[in-house]
């Protein structure tokens, strides 16, 4: 579990206001739902033989004695909420979210017991459109944060769950004559969850992997016409994919459409964005049958990304533009005026006013470590005339005194131009 400190949050929030205004444009309205919930909702949804619920769910008994759970998803929460509440009678929904989750996974590069995710969530929609429209408004998202280049759009349909009930019959005949080369955990899915031995990393079990039967292949006729219309509107937008019929996902609610977009750029995290159709789990859970499709992408390995490639804009890691120096305790009161004064003039201005007095010496040594680029002095001078001395701190230029009353004015079109240069 991670701390961010305030050198790493501006990355944060440039990321999370971007995707604020890409929600809003595209018609997602926000749900926050608690990090807790009962355990038996995440056992009955994720499902009970998936690694995150044998192995990386925080769960304890709370005074009650009731067993909650650290939420380690979002979709179970939210479709609890949306049932809860009734937003799911006879209306449709487009949701988005964003918090921590948390899994007692192996800690690696991109890879964190507290993480962090955005998802989006459909309810009440069960055409391709709106598969199609959750994979536009997550490819707009690449091409405005200059990621288009770097992702790849992974697709592959389930099919219904009997199609599914099928192919898992052949799927484990298959192994079955192959099952010197599965490892430990594929064997024990054999008999629980074989489709999953499909999405396993063992290298040594690739060939074997590769060459089973394909789920895509086995589709029921209308979850085929599904992914071709799909597919269709797609391409009728531009947007590439590649087919990846092992594509399974760790969870079980999962039918019909399901996508990932990843990377080459993190090494083995390369899953950036994940989600699909999971038509049933409404229903499974105690409502009536709804059609549901969403994703969910993973914060930390973004902004990773995003560094990795350089493509956060340093305007947008902000800064202080300006450091407000009392240059004795007298000039503190008149300061503190000044300061609230540029603030309601310049609204966009990151002023910081020194506090803490000290020598003249140490002020001006906070007064660069705050990466300022310029100093506004109030000294004993100054007050007399009504003026500040503005001081350079990055570049070779002379000070120069500027009246109070010419001050807003004059750091609107200094820092426009220092904001422009950089
Ligand atoms: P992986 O195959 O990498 O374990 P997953 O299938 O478990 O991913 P999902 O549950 O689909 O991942 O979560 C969606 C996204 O959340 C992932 O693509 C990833 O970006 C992010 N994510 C998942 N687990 C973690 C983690 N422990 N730390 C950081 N990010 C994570
Ligand atoms: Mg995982």
């Amino acid at each position: 579990m991670n701390d961010l400190l305030p050198e790493d949050s501006p990355r944060w929030q440039f990321f999370e206001a971007r995707i604020r205004d890409l929600m809003a444009r595209y018609g997602f309205a926000e749900i926050r739902t608690p990090i807790l919930e009962q355990t038996a909702l995440f056992a009955r949804s994720i499902g009970e033989v998936t690694d995150i619920v044998e192995k990386e769910m925080y769960t304890f008994d709370d005074r009650n004695g009731d067993s909650l759970t650290l939420r380690p998803e979002g979709t179970a929460s939210c479709v609890r909420a949306a049932m809860q509440h009734g937003l799911l009678h006879n209306q449709t929904q487009r949701l988005w979210y964003q918090g921590p989750m948390f899994r007692h996974e192996r800690p690696q590069k991109g890879r964190y017991r507290q993480f962090h995710q955005i998802g989006v969530e459909t309810y009440g929609l069960e055409g391709p459109d709106i598969d199609a429209e959750v994979i536009l408004l997550s490819a707009r998202l690449w091409q405005e944060l200059g990621l288009a280049d770097h992702v790849t759009l992974e697709l592959n349909s389930l099919g219904s769950a009997e199609a599914r009930a099928a192919y898992r019959e052949m799927l484990v005949a298959y192994f079955e004559q192959h099952l010197e080369v599965l490892d430990e955990d594929s064997r024990r899915r054999l008999t629980t969850n074989p489709l999953r031995i499909l999405d396993s990393k063992n290298p040594a079990m690739a060939e074997v992997i590769a060459g089973a039967p394909r789920l895509i292949d086995h589709l029921d006729e209308a979850s085929r016409e599904h992914f071709e219309r799909l597919k269709a509107m797609l391409d009728a937008v531009g947007i590439g994919y590649v087919i990846n019929p092992r594509l399974v996902r760790g969870l079980d609610y999962y039918s019909r459409t399901v996508f990932e977009w990843t990377t080459d750029a993190l090494g083995s995290q390369g899953t950036v964005c994940a989600g699909g159709r999971y038509d049933g789990l409404v229903e499974q859970l105690g409502g009536k049958p709804t059609p549901a499709v969403g994703f969910a992408m993973g914060i930390e390995r973004l902004i990773l990304l995003l560094d990795t490639l350089a493509l956060i804009p340093g305007a947008a890691l902000g800064g202080c533009d300006a450091y407000l120096v009392p240059m004795d305790d007298a000039a503190t009161p008149e300061a503190l005026a000044l300061a609230e004064r540029l603030r309601t003039a310049l609204p966009d201005l990151n002023l910081t006013l020194h506090c803490g007095g000290g020598s003249f010496k140490s002020r001006m040594k906070k007064a660069d470590k705050s990466g300022a680029p310029l100093a506004i002095l109030l000294g004993e001078d100054e007050r007399a005339g009504q003026a500040v001395t503005l001081k350079f701190l990055r570049d070779d230029r002379e000070q120069r005194r500027v009246a109070q009353s010419e001050l807003a004015p004059a750091l609107a079109s200094l820092l426009g131009n220092t904001r422009d240069g950089s």
